[in-house]
């Protein structure tokens, strides 16, 4: 492959990988990715566009036709194990990559994000063997069942929020149900999944079976989006993307699958163990510099505990250690790029002209050296927030937390499913009725009670309303990457009776 393995000044160096070879564009051009923490140049990418992706669903399409559709379920399995023992074996590396593509604690990156990359290929593997089809008791001589078949050639796109670890939860389930793919990274971050593709290559994946093209959304995105030659299109990143790629998509009728924005509730009752939920309320908004989709970034508080909490809750605050994300000690980087951080001060002002409070944070931090030119971010609360306010109803998608007061439960409940998003809810209480009334009652796809930010291969991952739809991980995964063919066979060998005589 064609990345240079040298030190992280040298900036490295990845074509497109496209049927199994790297590649250049068809265009020529390149674009170059910054590490976030110093603004220097981490990489030069390839920059695909449409006739780079029209070759790539074509090496995909031939993949899905030939060499892959020959592979047997459990050799499937086999490669999908070698490739999480690979990530696996090679997962310290990945995580300094990750970190200094992203600006993501490197603590972060070793601990939660290459984990969980190998538990769900790792988790997917075993899946492969068991994808089966049923018997259906129909009646007469009649003999029905169905197959469960792969979709056939899928268009992924991701984020930049957790690069490898939404390449793995849209390449694992799709390999496993034996499809094949076309993956677009995001531009802020390509670096992890060109890590990958090679990996998908060294594992002994077929040529063309999975495709990784970096490139602009605008471009490369859109002609992935609007593709007539793909099965189904999965997409992670913002709403508003969504919608369009699912606009585009329609004229195809091509399948989609959307796991957009958030605007979680996090609420803490007054009966909570108040440091738990202080803890809580943390990883809930500043986990990733608050770049995560279920980001409890709506804290609702009972009226009763509100100064107490919030005087521990901004202490603690103030105290995250925020700076180089190479250092293990380190609790929050940057964020991942300029624009981003922009969009970030831009929704204190907001906020300030709101009427909320700045209770903590508001601005950058005071940073030496190299990581002046950084796009840090202090965690941020504003306090005094309305739940019809811009700032919480907006995914901010930064260490920011718009601060609610609420007076009894059934005050809760409203305000809380009052958002166009429902992806998930945290609740910290010591009542489980309540708990289980609240999980039952609220607009959310996960619901955290007592915790938050937890996940798992197995456990299915999605959103209500404006969130998307179609679930992640666990075997709802698989739903969406296999279709079903419902067969009929005669069992009488008997003429059919309507024309028979
Ligand atoms: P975005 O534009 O939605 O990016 C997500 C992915 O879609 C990227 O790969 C992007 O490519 C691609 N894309 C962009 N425009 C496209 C188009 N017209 N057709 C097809 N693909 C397209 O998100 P963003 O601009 O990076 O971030 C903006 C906001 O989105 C954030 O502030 C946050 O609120 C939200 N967001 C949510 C998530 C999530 O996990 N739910 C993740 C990221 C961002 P390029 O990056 O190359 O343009
Ligand atoms: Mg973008």
């Amino acid at each position: 492959m064609s990345s240079a393995k040298s030190a992280s000044e040298t900036p490295r160096k990845y074509q497109l990988f496209i049927d199994g070879q790297w590649v250049d564009a068809e265009s020529g051009k390149t674009f170059t990715t910054p590490n976030p923490a110093t603004g220097a140049t981490l990489a030069e990418v390839a920059e695909g566009d449409k006739a780079d992706i029209d070759k790539a669903v074509e090496a995909a399409r031939r993949a899905f036709e030939g060499p892959w559709s020959k592979v047997s379920a459990r050799d499937r399995g086999k490669l999908l194990y070698k490739l999480s023992q690979l990530i696996d074996a090679k997962s310290k590396e990945l995580a300094a990559i990750e970190t200094s593509d992203n600006g993501k604690p490197i603590k972060e990156t070793s601990y939660v994000d290459l984990p969980q990359v190998v538990e769900n290929f790792e988790y997917f593997a075993g899946w492969a063997t068991k994808i089966e089809g049923e018997t259906i008791p129909v009646p007469g001589q009649m003999f029905n069942y169905t197959l469960r078949e792969p979709v056939g050639v899928c268009g992924q796109i991701i984020p930049w929020n957790f690069p490898l670890l939404m390449a793995a939860w849209k390449l694992a389930p799709a390999l496993a149900a034996g499809n094949t793919i076309v993956l677009k990274p995001a531009e802020q971050t390509p670096v992890g999944a060109m890590e990958l593709a090679a990996l998908i290559q060294e594992a002994g994946f077929p040529d063309g079976v999975v495709n990784v093209v970096p490139g602009y959304g605008e471009t490369a995105g859109a002609a992935l989006a609007s593709h007539k030659d793909i099965d189904k299109l999965a997409f992670t990143g913002s709403t508003e993307v969504g919608k369009l790629v699912a606009k585009s998509a329609a004229d195809n009728l091509t399948k989609v699958s959307l796991e957009l924005g958030g605007k979680a509730p996090n609420i803490v009752f007054a009966d909570a163990d108040l440091e738990q939920a202080v803890n809580g309320a943390m990883m809930g908004i500043f986990f990733n510099q608050g770049q995560v989709c279920c980001a409890g970034s709506r804290l609702f508080l009972d009226a009763r505990v509100k100064d107490e909490f919030l005087d521990r809750f901004k202490e603690k605050s103030a105290r995250v250690r925020v700076g180089d994300p190479m250092d293990k000690n380190t609790q929050m980087g940057p964020q991942v790029s300029e624009e981003q951080l922009n969009r970030i001060k831009g929704y204190v002002d907001i906020a300030k002209g709101e009427g909320a409070q700045v209770l903590t944070g508001g601005c950058p931090p005071q940073l030496e050296g190299d990581f002046q030119k950084g796009y840090f971010f202090q965690p941020t609360i504003f306090g005094d927030v309305q739940n019809s306010m811009r700032v919480a109803q907006e995914e901010i998608f930064g260490p920011v937390v718009s601060v609610i007061t609420f007076e009894n439960e059934d005050d809760l409940i409203k305000q809380a499913n009052e958002v166009a998003y429902g992806l998930s809810a945290g609740i910290w209480t010591k009542d489980i009725t309540r708990a289980h009334r609240f999980a039952k009652a609220v607009h959310a796809g996960v619901v955290w009670i007592n915790t938050y930010n937890m996940f798992n291969a197995a456990s299915p991952f999605g959103g209500y309303k404006q969130s998307g739809y179609g679930r992640e991980m666990g075997k709802h995964a698989l739903e969406m990457y296999t279709q079903v063919k419902s067969v009929w066979v005669d069992l009488s060998g008997k003429p059919i009776g309507w024309f028979g005589n």
